[in-house]
Protein backbone atom coordinates (compact mmCIF):
# COMPACT_ATOMS: atom_id res chain seq x y z
CA UNK A 1 0.00 0.00 0.00
CA UNK A 2 1.77 3.09 -1.04
CA UNK A 3 -0.79 6.02 -1.17
CA UNK A 4 -1.81 5.66 2.22
CA UNK A 5 -5.76 5.54 1.36
CA UNK A 6 -7.98 2.53 -0.48
CA UNK A 7 -8.85 4.55 -3.74
CA UNK A 8 -13.09 3.18 -3.27
CA UNK A 9 -13.55 5.51 -0.42
CA UNK A 10 -16.11 8.35 -1.30
CA UNK A 11 -14.99 12.18 -0.93
CA UNK A 12 -17.08 12.55 2.16
CA UNK A 13 -15.59 9.72 4.20
CA UNK A 14 -12.55 10.73 2.91
CA UNK A 15 -12.36 14.36 4.51
CA UNK A 16 -13.71 12.62 8.10
CA UNK A 17 -10.35 10.39 7.80
CA UNK A 18 -7.19 11.71 9.34
CA UNK A 19 -4.22 10.69 7.52
CA UNK A 20 -2.55 7.35 8.73
CA UNK A 21 0.96 7.90 9.20
CA UNK A 22 3.15 5.92 7.07
CA UNK A 23 4.08 2.30 8.04
CA UNK A 24 7.37 2.54 9.72
CA UNK A 25 9.97 0.43 7.38
CA UNK A 26 11.12 -2.30 9.11
CA UNK A 27 14.80 -2.41 8.74
CA UNK A 28 17.09 0.12 11.51
CA UNK A 29 17.43 3.58 9.71
CA UNK A 30 21.68 3.62 9.26
CA UNK A 31 22.74 6.41 12.35
CA UNK A 32 23.51 9.71 10.79
CA UNK A 33 26.12 11.34 12.30
CA UNK A 34 25.25 15.15 13.54
CA UNK A 35 27.56 17.70 14.36
CA UNK A 36 26.76 17.97 18.31
CA UNK A 37 28.15 21.65 18.05
CA UNK A 38 25.67 22.96 16.30
CA UNK A 39 23.13 21.73 18.49
CA UNK A 40 24.97 22.72 21.70
CA UNK A 41 26.69 20.54 24.09
CA UNK A 42 25.47 17.28 24.71
CA UNK A 43 27.76 15.55 27.29
CA UNK A 44 28.50 12.34 25.15
CA UNK A 45 32.45 12.44 25.58
CA UNK A 46 32.10 12.43 29.93
CA UNK A 47 31.52 8.43 29.46
CA UNK A 48 35.26 8.79 29.96
CA UNK A 49 35.14 10.55 32.61
CA UNK A 50 32.74 8.76 33.90
CA UNK A 51 34.63 5.33 33.06
CA UNK A 52 37.89 6.57 34.66
CA UNK A 53 36.21 7.23 37.76
CA UNK A 54 35.10 3.56 38.15
CA UNK A 55 38.33 2.37 37.59
CA UNK A 56 39.43 4.61 39.78
CA UNK A 57 36.84 3.57 42.05
CA UNK A 58 37.11 -0.81 41.74
CA UNK A 59 40.28 -0.94 40.61
CA UNK A 60 41.51 -3.71 38.56
CA UNK A 61 42.92 -7.30 38.08
CA UNK A 62 45.71 -8.25 36.40
CA UNK A 63 47.43 -12.06 37.06
CA UNK A 64 50.56 -12.72 35.49
CA UNK A 65 52.42 -15.76 35.21
CA UNK A 66 55.96 -16.55 34.76
CA UNK A 67 57.14 -19.67 33.49
CA UNK A 68 60.58 -20.97 32.55
CA UNK A 69 64.01 -23.04 34.12
CA UNK A 70 65.22 -21.73 37.45
CA UNK A 71 67.90 -18.86 36.95
CA UNK A 72 66.99 -17.48 33.64
CA UNK A 73 65.67 -14.44 35.42
CA UNK A 74 61.91 -14.81 36.06
CA UNK A 75 61.45 -13.24 39.49
CA UNK A 76 64.14 -10.70 38.66
CA UNK A 77 62.11 -9.30 35.60
CA UNK A 78 58.77 -9.24 37.24
CA UNK A 79 59.87 -7.37 39.76
CA UNK A 80 61.29 -4.71 37.16
CA UNK A 81 58.33 -4.69 35.02
CA UNK A 82 56.11 -3.56 37.68
CA UNK A 83 59.31 -1.95 39.59
CA UNK A 84 58.62 -3.21 42.90
CA UNK A 85 59.32 -6.48 44.89
CA UNK A 86 56.86 -8.38 43.82
CA UNK A 87 58.57 -11.59 42.95
CA UNK A 88 60.86 -13.46 45.49
CA UNK A 89 64.08 -13.66 44.75
CA UNK A 90 66.36 -16.23 46.69
CA UNK A 91 68.93 -13.97 47.99
CA UNK A 92 72.04 -15.93 46.63
CA UNK A 93 70.36 -17.94 44.02
CA UNK A 94 72.04 -21.39 44.33
CA UNK A 95 70.52 -23.83 42.05
CA UNK A 96 70.98 -26.85 43.54
CA UNK A 97 68.94 -25.78 46.19
CA UNK A 98 66.05 -24.45 44.78
CA UNK A 99 64.80 -26.90 41.99
CA UNK A 100 61.61 -28.09 43.20
CA UNK A 101 61.23 -32.00 42.48
CA UNK A 102 58.11 -31.39 40.28
CA UNK A 103 56.55 -27.87 38.89
CA UNK A 104 55.03 -26.33 41.82
CA UNK A 105 53.03 -23.39 41.38
CA UNK A 106 52.46 -20.27 43.68
CA UNK A 107 50.36 -17.06 43.37
CA UNK A 108 51.84 -14.03 45.35
CA UNK A 109 49.28 -10.91 45.45
CA UNK A 110 49.88 -7.52 45.63
CA UNK A 111 48.16 -3.78 45.59
CA UNK A 112 50.23 -1.61 43.45
CA UNK A 113 48.74 2.10 42.94
CA UNK A 114 49.70 5.02 40.69
CA UNK A 115 48.06 8.05 40.06
CA UNK A 116 45.04 7.08 41.81
CA UNK A 117 44.36 3.68 40.04
CA UNK A 118 44.82 0.57 42.12
CA UNK A 119 45.87 -2.75 40.23
CA UNK A 120 45.53 -5.74 42.19
CA UNK A 121 48.78 -7.66 40.92
CA UNK A 122 48.86 -11.43 41.10
CA UNK A 123 52.41 -12.90 40.25
CA UNK A 124 52.31 -16.74 39.60
CA UNK A 125 55.73 -18.73 39.72
CA UNK A 126 55.79 -22.23 38.18
CA UNK A 127 59.31 -23.04 40.00
CA UNK A 128 60.28 -26.45 38.73
CA UNK A 129 59.41 -25.98 35.17
CA UNK A 130 61.51 -27.31 32.76
CA UNK A 131 64.55 -28.19 35.41
CA UNK A 132 64.03 -31.86 35.58
CA UNK A 133 66.17 -34.43 33.39
CA UNK A 134 62.75 -35.76 32.21
CA UNK A 135 60.85 -32.89 31.27
CA UNK A 136 58.33 -34.18 29.65
CA UNK A 137 54.59 -33.01 29.98
CA UNK A 138 55.69 -30.47 32.85
CA UNK A 139 53.29 -28.31 30.79
CA UNK A 140 50.38 -29.93 32.40
CA UNK A 141 50.10 -29.12 35.80
CA UNK A 142 50.50 -25.39 34.57
CA UNK A 143 47.49 -26.12 31.84
CA UNK A 144 45.65 -27.49 34.81
CA UNK A 145 45.85 -24.58 37.18
CA UNK A 146 45.05 -21.98 34.31
CA UNK A 147 42.11 -24.44 33.67
CA UNK A 148 40.90 -24.29 37.45
CA UNK A 149 41.04 -20.56 37.47
CA UNK A 150 38.14 -20.90 34.85
CA UNK A 151 36.48 -23.63 36.59
CA UNK A 152 36.47 -21.32 39.71
CA UNK A 153 35.07 -18.31 37.24
CA UNK A 154 32.42 -20.55 35.94
CA UNK A 155 31.35 -21.69 39.07
CA UNK A 156 30.89 -18.33 40.44
CA UNK A 157 29.57 -17.20 36.84
CA UNK A 158 26.26 -19.75 37.10
CA UNK A 159 25.71 -19.46 40.66
CA UNK A 160 22.29 -18.47 41.27
CA UNK A 161 23.10 -15.43 43.80
CA UNK A 162 26.54 -14.85 41.64
CA UNK A 163 28.61 -11.77 43.22
CA UNK A 164 28.24 -8.47 40.94
CA UNK A 165 32.03 -8.33 40.65
CA UNK A 166 33.54 -12.30 40.35
CA UNK A 167 36.71 -12.05 41.89
CA UNK A 168 39.26 -12.72 38.44
CA UNK A 169 41.94 -15.23 39.29
CA UNK A 170 42.26 -16.16 35.66
CA UNK A 171 45.65 -15.99 34.26
CA UNK A 172 45.69 -12.94 31.81
CA UNK A 173 49.58 -13.67 30.44
CA UNK A 174 52.23 -15.92 30.77
CA UNK A 175 55.96 -14.91 30.15
CA UNK A 176 57.56 -17.36 28.33
CA UNK A 177 61.47 -17.46 29.59
CA UNK A 178 63.70 -18.62 26.36
CA UNK A 179 67.05 -19.42 27.18
CA UNK A 180 69.53 -17.39 25.78
CA UNK A 181 71.99 -19.98 25.29
CA UNK A 182 70.46 -22.46 22.71
CA UNK A 183 70.43 -20.32 20.07
CA UNK A 184 66.79 -21.56 18.95
CA UNK A 185 63.81 -22.99 20.94
CA UNK A 186 64.10 -26.29 22.58
CA UNK A 187 61.83 -29.37 22.06
CA UNK A 188 60.26 -28.72 25.20
CA UNK A 189 59.70 -24.64 24.66
CA UNK A 190 57.75 -26.11 21.57
CA UNK A 191 55.69 -28.34 23.56
CA UNK A 192 54.71 -25.80 26.27
CA UNK A 193 53.58 -23.18 23.77
CA UNK A 194 52.16 -25.31 21.55
CA UNK A 195 49.90 -26.69 24.00
CA UNK A 196 49.55 -23.45 26.08
CA UNK A 197 48.67 -21.15 23.64
CA UNK A 198 45.30 -22.90 23.18
CA UNK A 199 44.17 -22.05 27.02
CA UNK A 200 46.42 -18.51 27.76
CA UNK A 201 48.18 -15.66 26.42
CA UNK A 202 52.05 -16.56 25.72
CA UNK A 203 54.51 -13.61 25.55
CA UNK A 204 57.83 -15.53 25.15
CA UNK A 205 60.81 -13.37 26.15
CA UNK A 206 64.67 -14.05 25.56
CA UNK A 207 65.84 -13.68 29.24
CA UNK A 208 69.40 -12.77 29.90
CA UNK A 209 69.44 -11.01 26.74
CA UNK A 210 73.04 -9.34 27.81
CA UNK A 211 74.49 -12.60 27.89
CA UNK A 212 74.24 -13.04 24.63
CA UNK A 213 76.50 -12.01 21.71
CA UNK A 214 75.19 -9.62 18.75
CA UNK A 215 75.69 -12.92 16.78
CA UNK A 216 73.93 -15.05 18.84
CA UNK A 217 70.87 -12.33 19.14
CA UNK A 218 70.55 -12.40 15.39
CA UNK A 219 70.97 -15.90 15.20
CA UNK A 220 67.73 -15.97 16.94
CA UNK A 221 66.18 -13.38 14.66
CA UNK A 222 66.44 -15.19 11.59
CA UNK A 223 65.22 -18.67 13.07
CA UNK A 224 62.24 -17.08 14.42
CA UNK A 225 59.72 -15.08 12.23
CA UNK A 226 58.38 -12.70 15.09
CA UNK A 227 61.76 -12.62 17.20
CA UNK A 228 60.59 -12.74 21.16
CA UNK A 229 61.39 -9.72 23.40
CA UNK A 230 65.02 -9.90 24.42
CA UNK A 231 65.19 -8.83 27.54
CA UNK A 232 67.15 -7.91 30.91
CA UNK A 233 65.87 -7.48 34.09
CA UNK A 234 67.69 -5.96 36.87
CA UNK A 235 66.42 -4.19 40.83
CA UNK A 236 69.99 -2.34 40.94
CA UNK A 237 69.93 1.05 40.05
CA UNK A 238 72.84 3.29 38.46
CA UNK A 239 73.79 6.74 37.87
CA UNK A 240 74.08 7.44 33.84
CA UNK A 241 74.40 10.86 32.45
CA UNK A 242 72.79 12.13 35.85
CA UNK A 243 70.01 10.20 35.81
CA UNK A 244 69.31 6.77 37.81
CA UNK A 245 68.67 4.30 35.96
CA UNK A 246 67.89 0.49 36.36
CA UNK A 247 70.58 -1.66 35.28
CA UNK A 248 73.21 -4.36 35.19
CA UNK A 249 77.03 -3.50 35.77
CA UNK A 250 79.60 -5.25 33.23
CA UNK A 251 82.93 -5.06 32.77
CA UNK A 252 81.98 -3.23 29.44
CA UNK A 253 80.11 -0.80 30.55
CA UNK A 254 76.40 -0.39 32.10
CA UNK A 255 73.45 -2.17 30.89
CA UNK A 256 70.68 0.19 30.69
CA UNK A 257 67.15 -2.45 31.29
CA UNK A 258 65.17 0.64 29.76
CA UNK A 259 67.65 1.65 26.72
CA UNK A 260 66.00 0.40 23.66
CA UNK A 261 70.07 0.30 22.39
CA UNK A 262 70.57 -2.42 24.99
CA UNK A 263 67.67 -4.63 24.83
CA UNK A 264 64.12 -4.62 24.18
CA UNK A 265 62.76 -4.48 27.91
CA UNK A 266 61.19 -1.09 27.38
CA UNK A 267 58.66 -2.86 24.45
CA UNK A 268 57.42 -5.54 26.62
CA UNK A 269 56.50 -3.22 29.11
CA UNK A 270 55.00 -1.13 26.56
CA UNK A 271 52.99 -3.50 25.65
CA UNK A 272 52.36 -5.69 28.90
CA UNK A 273 51.00 -2.66 30.65
CA UNK A 274 51.19 0.53 28.67
CA UNK A 275 49.58 -0.60 25.99
CA UNK A 276 48.03 -4.08 25.88
CA UNK A 277 46.97 -4.99 29.12
CA UNK A 278 43.23 -4.60 28.70
CA UNK A 279 43.53 -6.30 24.96
CA UNK A 280 44.93 -8.78 27.27
CA UNK A 281 42.04 -9.43 29.88
CA UNK A 282 39.62 -9.12 27.21
CA UNK A 283 41.45 -11.86 24.76
CA UNK A 284 41.25 -13.82 27.88
CA UNK A 285 37.58 -13.52 28.71
CA UNK A 286 36.50 -13.50 25.31
CA UNK A 287 38.21 -16.34 23.80
CA UNK A 288 40.48 -18.12 26.02
CA UNK A 289 37.47 -18.43 29.18
CA UNK A 290 34.88 -18.76 26.57
CA UNK A 291 36.38 -21.42 24.80
CA UNK A 292 36.81 -23.19 27.82
CA UNK A 293 33.71 -22.52 29.32
CA UNK A 294 31.49 -23.64 26.31
CA UNK A 295 33.31 -26.80 26.06
CA UNK A 296 32.53 -27.16 29.72
CA UNK A 297 28.95 -26.50 29.41
CA UNK A 298 29.12 -29.21 26.40
CA UNK A 299 30.68 -32.22 28.67
CA UNK A 300 28.22 -31.40 31.27
CA UNK A 301 26.06 -33.88 30.53
CA UNK A 302 28.93 -36.15 30.74
CA UNK A 303 29.31 -35.99 34.62
CA UNK A 304 27.76 -37.86 37.18
CA UNK A 305 24.91 -35.95 38.80
CA UNK A 306 25.69 -33.42 42.18
CA UNK A 307 29.42 -33.02 40.37
CA UNK A 308 27.48 -31.63 37.16
CA UNK A 309 28.45 -27.69 36.83
CA UNK A 310 24.58 -26.66 36.01
CA UNK A 311 22.25 -29.90 36.49
CA UNK A 312 19.85 -29.28 33.77
CA UNK A 313 19.64 -25.37 33.58
CA UNK A 314 21.44 -24.24 30.74
CA UNK A 315 21.39 -25.94 26.97
CA UNK A 316 24.21 -27.02 25.34
CA UNK A 317 26.67 -24.37 23.84
CA UNK A 318 28.39 -24.72 20.29
CA UNK A 319 31.49 -25.61 20.98
CA UNK A 320 34.22 -22.77 19.25
CA UNK A 321 37.44 -23.55 17.64
CA UNK A 322 40.13 -23.78 19.99
CA UNK A 323 42.10 -20.06 18.92
CA UNK A 324 45.30 -19.46 19.25
CA UNK A 325 46.88 -16.11 21.16
CA UNK A 326 48.70 -13.84 18.78
P1 LIG B 1 64.44 -17.18 38.37
O1 LIG B 1 64.88 -18.42 39.03
O2 LIG B 1 64.12 -17.43 36.93
O3 LIG B 1 63.34 -16.47 39.08
O4 LIG B 1 65.71 -16.18 38.33
P2 LIG B 1 66.08 -14.96 39.29
O5 LIG B 1 65.30 -13.76 38.95
O6 LIG B 1 66.05 -15.41 40.73
O7 LIG B 1 67.57 -14.67 38.82
C1 LIG B 1 68.60 -15.66 38.87
C2 LIG B 1 69.97 -14.99 38.75
O8 LIG B 1 70.12 -14.37 37.48
C3 LIG B 1 70.19 -13.87 39.76
O9 LIG B 1 71.52 -13.91 40.18
C4 LIG B 1 69.93 -12.60 38.98
O10 LIG B 1 70.62 -11.48 39.46
C5 LIG B 1 70.42 -12.99 37.59
N1 LIG B 1 69.69 -12.29 36.53
C6 LIG B 1 68.38 -11.97 36.50
N2 LIG B 1 68.07 -11.31 35.36
C7 LIG B 1 69.22 -11.22 34.64
C8 LIG B 1 69.55 -10.64 33.36
O11 LIG B 1 68.73 -10.10 32.63
N3 LIG B 1 70.86 -10.75 32.95
C9 LIG B 1 71.82 -11.35 33.72
N4 LIG B 1 73.05 -11.40 33.25
N5 LIG B 1 71.52 -11.91 34.92
C10 LIG B 1 70.26 -11.85 35.38
MG1 LIG C 1 62.19 -17.04 40.73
Amino acid sequence: MSKGFPETRTDAAMSELVPEPRPKPAVPMKPVSINSNLLGYIGIDTIIEQMRKKTMKTGFDFNIMVVGQSGLGKSTLVNTLFKSQVSRKASSWNREEKIPKTVEIKAIGHVIEEGGVKMKLTVIDTPGFGDQINNENCWEPIEKYINEQYEKFLKEEVNIARKKRIPDTRVHCCLYFISPTGHSLRPLDLEFMKHLSKVVNIIPVIAKADTMTLEEKSEFKQRQESMPFAVVGSDKEYQVNGKRVLGRKTPWGIIEVENLNHCEFALLRDFVIRTHLQDLKEVTHNIHYETYRAKRLNDNGGLPPGEGLLGTVLPPVPATPCPTAE
